[in-house]
């Protein structure tokens, strides 16, 4: 498969046919798209609401079916697939070769999550990921090829929300080898689809919709057959409108690939920008009703977003071996380097935090698989704190390899040194923190879950743009529930629960279990004293999240740490990791609640905008400067 030839240069974004969209618009789209049932019960959402569900989670979820050896089987032949071909050479070449993209399709790895009875493997969650995790630590075209084609790309929202002639139609031909791709993000739009610009107007004769627009980085858009592609749909005749999901053919007439982007990291892969001019898409290939596409694309993205969390910690793994053979070989100042304080704090945290990444990455599969929880939070808080954590374990990995970390592996074995490449892995570890939402967007889906049970109460008076009588009248009833939810997570409990059979790490399940009530307390005070600005009170808001995600991956640790021991007794070294892990979680999260309500938030967000006032321009003399970005006249 080479890449596909690339057309013309890209389009500027054209600012003047642009109206601006407000705060309020952006949110009310986004409000529109979200879930508001909850039918399946949340560990994360009871936690948030001072309810430690340990049972939710012990015993470890058990998957609806069980791959068993068949799952064994696929990851055996995959294993063995990989080793003959050259990761390293493959990322550094345009396309996917011909016996490559053959190897793959023989082996069934474009089907792996497409139910058998439309021709593909029809695997669980945790083979799919486990998959991955193999991939990536080998090419990042193979990994990043079959996660955008499987975790965002045709099949999984087209298994979820297809019709049954869409689904015959299209998921044999994908689990053959046709590759897909996702395409939601244009050069205005981000994180706020509220801008999206890329328009399908339907016919006349209500036959087919006409596509025209671009989107950009398109993952897989250099290789791929087919694209879901998110388009704004005009209101017809009082009906329809907002935004709307379509299967795009990459051969139709007026589809060009205009330009093939590279990044930071990441070397193999393929990701480009794609113009529609006047694209004509048949009416049976609109995914959902018109106005739906978003909510498909927030789905597809709940189980989408559990192969980030298990990369980062197959990352992490990676990192452990660097540094614990590096730091017993390497000695500086009479003893090998780890033998130095300050590089053993590294090297532990490397190992405990890779065993939380590893704990939070299993449960989220475990959840999904087990198909009886609601996953939408667990999956973001696990993309969240995976993606964060990883990229601190990176980081320490460069620093204890020291000069070699920041060498590249080329460089590194043209003079003789084993090519360990810590700079590229950790270049292609920075994006995990920034697609498939950014960790700020994460924090923000959460904390609006976390507050919602909350505004649900406030109505009126969490609503900006209400008028004051409503805000008015509404205060009362929030009052009257605020002061109730203090006081039952302040009551404490009935019958104290006991954690014994968690062993040494009973404390931290207990401490768990207090800071839930403490967390609840803290978002209920955080309403009453911010009102309807608490949305906009992004650092109190993004530290409430930070505390659940660290209670989270506490509970998962030790959850999978008492059950790895009660497997095989005579190995008590995932508690010390656990135990680990959670000391030093406790301690991140006592800084958290200190600074809960800092007075430093008010002064560092004024300097903030003093900066873009351009106040400071004088700090900034004194250098080359960087070019200028667009709307920005020097
Ligand atoms: C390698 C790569 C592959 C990609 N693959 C795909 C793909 O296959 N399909 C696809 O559709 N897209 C893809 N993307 C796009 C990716 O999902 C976006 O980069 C991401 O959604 C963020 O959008 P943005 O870069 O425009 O940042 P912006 O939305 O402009 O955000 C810039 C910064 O502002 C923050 N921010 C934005 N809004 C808020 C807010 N309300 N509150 C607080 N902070 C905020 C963000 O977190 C970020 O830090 C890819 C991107 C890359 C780099």
């Amino acid at each position: 498969m080479s890449t596909e030839t690339i057309e013309k240069a890209p389009p500027q974004p054209d600012q003047t046919q642009h109206r601006e969209i407000s705060e309020r618009e952006a949110r009310e789209v986004a409000e529109a798209a979200r879930e508001k049932e909850w039918t399946l019960p949340s560990f994360v959402r009871e936690m948030y609401l001072g309810r430690l569900r340990m049972d939710l989670i012990d015993p470890w979820p058990e998957p609806k079916k069980d791959d068993g050896e068949r799952g064994e089987e696929f990851l055996k032949k995959l294993g063995a697939f990989l080793e003959t071909v050259d990761g390293g050479a493959l990322d550094n070449e345009p396309g996917m070769p011909e016996h490559v993209h053959k190897g793959l399709t023989e082996l069934g790895a474009f089907g792996m999550k497409i139910p058998q009875e439309y021709g593909g493997l029809g695997l669980s969650q945790k083979t799919y990921t486990r998959a991955l995790a193999l991939t990536g630590s080998h090419s990042s075209l193979i990994s990043s090829t079959l996660s955008a084609h499987q975790s965002i790309g045709v099949p999984q929202p087209l298994v979820v929300f297809g019709t049954e002639e869409q689904k015959k139609k299209y998921l044999p031909r994908l689990a053959q080898g046709a590759i897909s791709g996702f395409a939601l993000t244009e050069t205005d739009v981000g994180s706020d689809p509220a801008r999206m610009r890329c328009e399908a107007v339907l016919s006349e004769d209500g036959t087919e919709y006409v596509l025209n627009g671009t989107k950009l980085w398109c993952t897989n858009a250099p290789l791929a057959e087919l694209l879901v592609v998110m388009a704004r749909t005009p209101v017809k005749d009082g009906k329809g409108g907002g935004i709307t999901a379509f299967i795009v053919e990459m051969d139709w007439e007026g589809v060009a690939l205009t330009h093939r982007c590279s990044f930071m990291g990441l070397p193999g892969i393929e990701n480009g920008v794609v113009e529609f001019t006047n694209v004509r898409i048949p009416v049976e290939n609109r995914l959902l009703d018109e106005g739906r596409g978003l909510k498909l694309a927030l789905v597809t993205l709940n189980t989408g977003r559990l192969s980030i969390p298990v990369t980062c910690a197959a990352t992490g793994k990676w990192c452990l071996q660097v540094v614990r053979e590096w730091a017993t070989v390497r000695k500086q100042w009479g003893a090998p380097i780890g033998k130095h304080e300050a590089v053993a704090q590294m090297i532990s945290s490397i190992a405990s935090d890779t065993f939380a990444m590893q704990a939070v990455a299993d449960l989220g599969v475990a959840l999904a698989d087990s198909g009886k929880f609601d996953i939408r939070l667990e999956a973001a808080m696990g993309k969240l704190f995976n993606s964060e954590v990883g990229w601190r374990v990176a980081d320490q990995a460069m620093q204890v390899r020291g000069g070699r970390g920041y060498e590249t592996a080329e460089s590194l074995e043209a003079r003789g040194e084993a090519p360990i490449g810590v700079e590229r892995m950790l270049r292609s570890m920075r994006i995990n923190r920034i697609f498939e939402g950014s960790s700020e967007i994460m924090r923000l889906f959460i904390a609006r879950e976390a507050v919602d049970p909350h505004l649900k109460k406030a109505g009126a008076v969490a609503d900006p743009d209400a008028t004051f009588g409503a805000k008015a009248k509404d205060a009362v009833g929030l009052g009257v529930h605020m002061t109730g939810w203090i006081g039952q997570n302040l009551v404490g409990w009935s019958r104290k629960p006991s954690y014994g059979k968690y062993g040494k790490l009973s404390g931290h399940v207990a401490f768990a279990d207090r800071t839930s009530h403490r967390l609840a307390r803290s978002i209920a005070m955080a309403m009453a004293r911010y009102g309807p600005k608490l949305e906009r009170r992004q650092a109190v808001l993004f530290r409430i999240v930070d505390i659940g995600a660290e209670l989270y991956a506490m509970c998962a640790s030790v959850v999978r740490a008492t059950e790895l021991v009660k497997q095989n007794p005579s190995d008590q070294t995932p508690v010390r990791l656990a135990d680990l892990f959670c000391q030093r979680a406790r301690q991140r999260i006592d800084d958290l609640f200190d600074d809960l309500f800092s007075d430093v938030d008010a002064d560092a967000y004024k300097v903030a905008q003093e900066v873009l006032d351009g106040d400071f321009t004088w700090l900034e003399k004194g250098i080359f400067p960087p070019p200028a970005p667009e709307g920005i006249e020097r």
